[in-house]
């Protein structure tokens, strides 16, 4: 059987010239990088390298990227670290209903610490209203954390817009661009955000290694203490192999990212479009034009997307249902209800995520698939008897 994958939201394949980088730092370029001798240098000459190009990708310098055990660790470190180094001027969060749990856990743990936050609602396609941030923006107000691009619908948000209004109040602004890298185009200058998280595996990049970008002279706590590396912000010798993978992921995709999203979106298009064709009573979610190349979020009237999932894992399609992080939870996706959508209407969907790596061919077989599952699950649910 042919196994199509159309989960790279969850995570993607790591690209075979990543691999290679990757695997000449387990054999002998084995050195610590903290260590001073030539072993040692060398490993630390690589994760230099891997920094210089993390930070090219996202136009910043080579002193503003720590190096972090993933996304949902830059996501923890921002919005706590942010939070406990600037808690002299106030102790009020902004963030938005349909966050990544990394980020809302993080705030949740900020309050039992004694801090207030905010969290702003979106509109039907997942934006922010900004005029609601520039209201819940007070003298206390010291952080905004709002993500550039959403993982289960793809919304982007007006970044810019977002952060000016910040800091005309003098606010510290971080954005969770897990999904978005990859996607377009970011540049913390141009976007002028203070903070910003970054995954590798989100990216053809190794699982397990990311960044926190933090703009110099923004104050952050430390977040691992007890060692020196990271400036003694994140202690712990360096997963060399892991660093060394997400640097040549950065420069891979920033070669590429205008090919590849082009494909990706090209896909995506033509698997919702021949979707809309086929079967009916569907929903696309998000915003129609403001949103990542990579993401299709469907919502299929009267289904049950777990028992739709599993139809077409039995057929050699990986989709997801929502976040990755929150699968095995039998909670509605909080990101749809957040977006207006009732509890049927979040259990009835499915995300589709699209790569380089697949073809028309994959998406016309899926579709094939899904026309015959949908129709077979429609004909058998008890609630089109009341329809
Ligand atoms: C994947 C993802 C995360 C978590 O990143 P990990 O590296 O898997 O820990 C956080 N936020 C968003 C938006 C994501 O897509």
């Amino acid at each position: 059987m042919q196994k199509i994958y159309l989960d790279n939201a969850a995570t993607t394949k790591v690209s075979n010239e990543v691999l290679t980088e990757m695997l000449e730092c387990y054999g002998d370029t084995f050195g610590n990088p903290s260590s001073i001798h030539s072993f040692g240098r060398e490993a630390s000459a690589l994760v230099d390298k891997a920094r210089d190009r993390v930070a090219s990708l996202i136009n910043a310098e080579r002193g503003e990227i720590y190096f972090t055990s993933g996304g949902t660790e830059s996501n923890n470190w921002a919005i706590v670290g942010l939070a406990l180094a600037n808690r002299a001027k106030g102790n009020h969060i902004i963030t938005s209903a349909i966050e990544h749990k990394s980020v809302l856990e993080a705030c949740k743990r900020l309050e039992r610490l004694g801090f207030e936050v905010t969290y702003l609602p979106v509109d039907k396609t997942g934006l922010v209203d900004i005029a609601k941030l520039l209201h819940f923006i007070t003298h206390k107000t010291i952080l905004v954390s709002i993500m550039a691009a959403n993982n289960e619908v793809g919304t982007i948000q007006n970044l810019k817009a977002i952060s000016k209004i910040a800091h005309e109040k003098g606010v510290i602004f971080h954005t969770d661009a897990i999904s978005a890298v990859g996607n377009f185009k970011i540049d913390v200058k141009d976007l002028e955000v203070d903070a910003l998280s970054i995954s590798a595996h989100k990216f053809n990049g190794p699982k397990g290694v990311g960044a926190l970008y933090v703009k110099k002279g923004v104050k952050i706590d430390n977040l691992i203490v007890g060692g020196e590396q990271e400036k003694g912000k994140r202690g712990g010798t360096l997963n060399v192999p892991q660093i060394v993978g997400f640097g040549k992921a950065c420069e891979i995709l920033q070669e590429n990212y205008i090919i590849d999203c082009k494909k990706t979106k090209y896909l995506r298009d033509y698997f919702v479009n021949t979707l809309e064709k086929e079967i009916p009573n569907i929903t696309i979610n998000g915003h129609l034009h403001q949103k990542t190349p990579q993401i299709a979020s469907v919502s299929f009237n009267n289904i049950d997307a777990e028992a739709l999932l599993c139809l077409l894992d039995l057929a050699g399609i990986a989709v997801s249902t929502g976040a990755a992080c929150d699968a095995g939870s039998v909670e509605p996706s909080h990101v749809l209800l957040a977006m207006g959508k009732s509890i049927e209407e979040a259990q009835s969907t499915i995300r589709f995520s699209f790569g380089t790596n697949n073809t028309k061919e994959e998406i016309d077989y899926v579709v094939a698939e899904l026309k015959k599952d949908v129709e077979r699950l429609r004909s058998i649910s008890p609630l089109k008897a009341k329809k």
